[in-house]
C-alpha cells in the first residue's frame, strides 16, 4: 500500500485544485478561503465543472451538499448529475449555482421554534474553506445551512464566526507585542475518539442497543475491566483488521488518522488523528464517526460511539485538546524561551483562565447530554465541576507573578514579565493529571469532558468565543497603556488573583474536590437539565452578540433544541424499557418461574427437598411483579411529562421524576438476570457481549 498516494486521493484538496482549474481560478478561490473574501460569481462554474470531471473520473455519479444541522450528525440529500439531451440520453452536468447554494425542504431539521413549517425552506451554501471529498460515489460539498429568514440553523456557521472572533482579538494581542508578520490566527484541534466494538450479532438481539445505543438491563458480567489488562493490550485479530480497514478509509479521505489503542473497558478502543484547524477537524470528526461504524459493518461487527453503552464499566469520551497558531506557523500556547514570548504566553494563558472562570457554565453545558450525564462526575471522566489544571511548576509560576517575588527556588530575583524568560516548563509529564476536565498539557489545552458522541463543533464554539472575548477586553486595556510593560504585569498578576479559584491540580475525582470547589463559588450543575437553561442567561447572550456569534434568537432556539432532545432521548430510553421489560424480560421471567413451580410440586410429590427452588421462586415472582409495575409507573409518567408547560420544564421532570424509576426498573431486571437459568433470558447478556470479538 502506498499510503502517501493513497492519502486525501478522495479529496478536491489545493493540490488537485491546483492540478485542475485555471490559473486564475485557482487563485480566486485560494483568496476567498485564505481571507475569507466573497467569491468570484463568475469563477463557480469553472470549480464546479472541473469538480465534476474530477469526481466523475473517480467513478462519482451524485453530488450533494453535505451539512451539520442540529440534531448533532450530518445531513445529506443526494442528486445524480445526470442531465437530458435531445437525443434521450444523458450528459454529466454540474452548475456554479448548484455547487455554491442548495434549497432544500428542510422542515424536520430541529430549529427551535426559528423556522416556522410555513416557512420551510432553508439553504444550503458551500463553505469553500472545507474541501470537497468524494464518499459513496457522491460529490460531497460541505455547506453552511441557514434559514429563509437568515437565521443559522447548523453547528458550523456559528463555529466559522467564532474562529473569526478570535482571529480578530488574537491579531490584537499580537501586533501590541510587536508581531508584524502573522496575518491570521487560527484554532487548531485534535479529537480523540473513544469507542466500542461488539459483535454485530450481539447487536442485533438487543433492542435497547439498537433504539437507544445503550443498554439499559444488564446485570455486572463476573469480570469487568477490573484486571486493567485491556488498556493498551494486545489488539485482538478481528479488530486489528478493522482498524487497518479504518485507517485506509480514514486516509483516503484527508483525515490524519495517526494513534489507536485498546482503552480501559473490555471490547472500547481509541483512534486519534493528528491535529489540524478546526472546522476542518469538526468535519473530519463527523466523518470519522460515519466511518467507524460503515467499517464495522462490512466485518460483521458494531461500533458503538454511544457515552455509556455499559453501566458499570467506563463509558467513551473524546478529548478536545485545543490551541491557537498563526498562519505563520507558532503556537501561541507554545512557552517558548525569551522573555518577550513569555510574556505573550502568560498573556493567552491567563486569558484562557479568565475564560473558563468566568464562562464555566457554557463549558458545562456545551458538554451535557442525555447519555454524556451518565459520565461526568461518576469516576470515570472529570466531574460536571468546571476547573483547570495547569500543573505545579506553572502554577508556581502564576503565583510569583501574582505576588510579585521569585518563585520559590526556581528564580534568582522577582519575575518580570518582558524581562525575565520563565523557567523551563516540563512538557508532557507522564504524572499529568488524567482527572481534569480542562488541562494544560504543555502546548496546548485538553478540554476532555465531551462525550464521545459529540459534535466538536459546540464545545469550541463555546470555546473560541470566550477566549475572543478576554482578549478584547486585554487588548482593549493594553492599546490604551503608557507603559506596555508594566500595563502587561499588572493585567497578568490582577487576572491570576481574580481567577485562581478556577485553578486545581489535585484529583478531580476525589469528594473532597466537590466540597471545596463549593467553598470555592465553583458552578456543580450535575445535570443536562441543570445545565442547558444557563445558555441563555443575559451575560451569555450578550457575549454571543458582542463577538457576532450568535444573535439572541439562535441563543433561545439552541437552548429549545437541547432541552427537547434530552426529553427525547429519555423518553425514547422510557418506551424501550417498557417495550423490553413488558415483552422480553417478564414473560421470560415467568416461564422460568412456571418451571420451577412444576418441578416443586414433582419434588413435593417425591418428598424431595425443594426449599431453594421455591425461595428462587418467590423471589423471582416479587421482582418481576415489581418490574412490570414500575413499567406501569414509566408509562404513566411519560404521558405526564407531555403536559409539561415548556421544554425546561419538561428536561427537568424527565431528570427528576422518570429517571429514578428507570433505575428502579433496571436494578429489578438485572437482579433477576443473576438469578434466572441462562437459557430462559431474552437477550445476551454483559458477558457475551463484552467478549464477543476474538
Ligand atoms: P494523549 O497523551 O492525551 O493521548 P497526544 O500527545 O497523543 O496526547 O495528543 C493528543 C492529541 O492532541 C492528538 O490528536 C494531537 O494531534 C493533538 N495535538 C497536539 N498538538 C496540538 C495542538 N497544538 N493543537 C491542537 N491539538 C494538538
Ligand atoms: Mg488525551
Amino acid at each position: 500500500m502506498n499510503v502517501p498516494e493513497l492519502f486525501a486521493s478522495n479529496v478536491f484538496n489545493l493540490q488537485v485544485m491546483q492540478e485542475k482549474l485555471p490559473k486564475d481560478v485557482y487563485r480566486s478561490l485560494k483568496k476567498t478561503m485564505d481571507r475569507g473574501t466573497p467569491l468570484d460569481p463568475n469563477v463557480a462554474g469553472v470549480i464546479a465543472n472541473a469538480m465534476k470531471d474530477w469526481a466523475v473520473e473517480k467513478g462519482a455519479t451524485h453530488f450533494t451538499h453535505w451539512f451539520q444541522p442540529m440534531t448533532g450528525i450530518t445531513a445529506e440529500k443526494h442528486d445524480s448529475f445526470i442531465s437530458p439531451t435531445k437525443d434521450g440520453k444523458v450528459i454529466m452536468e454540474f452548475s456554479g449555482k448548484e455547487l455554491v447554494v442548495g434549497e432544500s425542504d428542510a422542515s424536520s431539521f430541529p430549529s427551535g421554534g426559528v423556522r416556522a413549517t410555513f416557512e420551510a425552506r432553508g439553504y444550503t451554501a458551500w463553505d469553500p474553506t472545507s474541501f470537497a471529498f468524494i464518499k459513496d460515489n457522491t460529490l460531497c460539498i460541505p455547506t453552511t445551512f441557514v434559514s429563509y429568514g437568515g437565521e443559522v440553523l447548523d453547528k458550523k456557521t456559528p463555529l466559522l464566526r467564532s474562529m473569526a472572533a478570535i482571529n480578530k482579538q488574537a491579531m490584537r494581542i499580537l501586533r501590541l507585542f510587536g508581531n508584524t508578520t502573522a496575518k491570521c490566527v487560527y484554532p487548531t484541534v485534535g479529537a480523540e475518539q473513544e469507542y466500542f466494538l461488539i459483535d454485530r450479532k450481539m447487536y442485533d438481539a438487543r433492542k435497547d442497543l439498537v433504539f437507544s445505543g445503550r443498554t439499559l438491563f444488564g446485570a455486572k458480567p463476573p469480570k469487568g475491566q477490573e484486571l486493567e489488562d485491556h488498556y493498551f493490550g494486545p489488539i485482538k485479530t478481528r479488530v486489528l483488521a478493522y482498524m487497518e480497514d479504518l485507517d485506509v478509509e480514514l486516509w483516503k479521505l484527508g483525515i490524519l488518522a495517526k494513534t489507536k489503542h485498546n482503552e480501559v473497558a473490555p471490547s472500547q478502543h481509541e483512534l486519534a488523528p493528528i491535529f489540524t484547524i478546526t472546522n476542518v477537524a469538526s468535519d473530519q470528526n463527523q466523518l470519522m464517526m460515519e466511518t467507524m461504524k460503515k467499517v464495522a459493518t462490512k466485518h460483521g461487527l458494531y461500533c458503538l460511539l454511544h457515552e455509556k453503552p455499559f453501566a458499570g464499566i467506563n463509558g467513551s469520551g473524546k478529548h478536545n485538546n485545543w490551541s491557537l497558531c498563526t498562519d505563520t506557523g507558532v503556537n501561541l500556547f507554545d512557552p517558548g524561551s525569551t522573555p518577550a514570548e513569555n510574556g505573550q504566553f502568560m498573556l493567552f494563558l491567563v486569558a484562557v483562565i479568565k475564560a473558563v472562570d468566568e464562562y464555566q457554565d457554557l463549558l458545562r453545558l456545551s458538554v451535557a447530554s442525555a447519555g454524556n450525564d451518565h459520565r461526568l462526575g461518576a469516576n470515570e471522566a472529570p466531574p460536571a465541576i468546571v476547573s483547570v489544571f495547569v500543573g505545579e511548576e506553572l502554577e508556581e509560576v502564576l503565583d510569583a507573578l501574582e505576588h510579585d517575588v521569585k518563585p520559590a527556588g526556581k528564580q534568582k530575583q522577582t519575575l518580570k514579565l518582558g524581562v525575565d524568560a520563565l523557567p523551563e516548563l516540563p512538557r508532557d509529564t507522564t504524572d499529568r493529571n488524567r482527572t481534569s476536565p480542562f488541562a494544560f498539557t504543555g502546548n496546548k489545552f485538553e478540554f476532555r469532558m465531551l462525550g464521545s458522541t459529540f459534535s466538536i463543533a459546540g464545545p469550541n464554539i463555546m470555546l473560541n468565543t470566550i477566549v475572543a472575548d478576554e482578549l478584547r477586553i486585554f487588548a482593549d486595556e493594553l492599546e490604551k497603556a503608557p507603559d506596555f510593560t508594566a500595563a502587561l504585569h499588572t493585567l497578568v498578576a490582577r487576572t491570576i488573583r481574580e481567577h485562581k479559584r478556577i485553578l486545581f491540580n489535585g484529583n478531580n475525582y476525589s469528594p473532597e474536590w466537590t466540597k471545596e470547589a463549593e467553598r470555592r463559588g465553583l458552578l456543580n450543575l450535575k445535570n443536562s437539565a441543570e445545565a442547558f437553561p444557563r445558555f441563555a442567561s443575559p451575560k451569555n447572550i450578550a457575549l454571543f452578540e458582542r463577538n457576532g456569534v450568535f444573535t439572541a434568537r439562535e441563543v433561545t432556539s439552541r437552548t429549545e433544541i437541547m432541552l427537547d432532545n434530552y426529553s427525547k432521548v429519555l423518553a425514547i430510553e422510557g418506551l424501550t424499557m417498557i417495550e423490553m421489560g413488558k415483552k422480553d424480560i417478564f414473560p421470560a421471567v415467568n416461564r422460568y418461574i412456571a418451571d420451577l413451580c412444576s418441578l416443586i410440586e414433582r419434588k413435593k410429590a417425591l418428598d424431595l427437598p425443594y426449599a431453594q427452588e421455591q425461595a428462587l421462586a418467590v423471589k423471582l415472582s416479587k421482582e418481576n411483579e415489581s418490574l412490570f409495575a414500575c413499567a406501569g409507573e414509566i408509562e404513566r409518567l411519560l404521558t405526564a411529562a407531555r403536559g409539561c408547560e415548556n421544554a425546561e420544564a419538561a428536561a427537568r421532570f424527565f431528570a427528576e421524576k422518570v429517571i429514578p424509576v428507570m433505575q428502579e426498573m433496571r436494578a429489578f431486571a438485572d437482579d433477576m438476570e443473576m438469578n434466572t437459568a441462562k437459557e430462559y433470558w431474552p437477550f445476551p447478556t454483559y458477558g457475551d457481549i463484552l467478549f464477543s470479538v476474538s
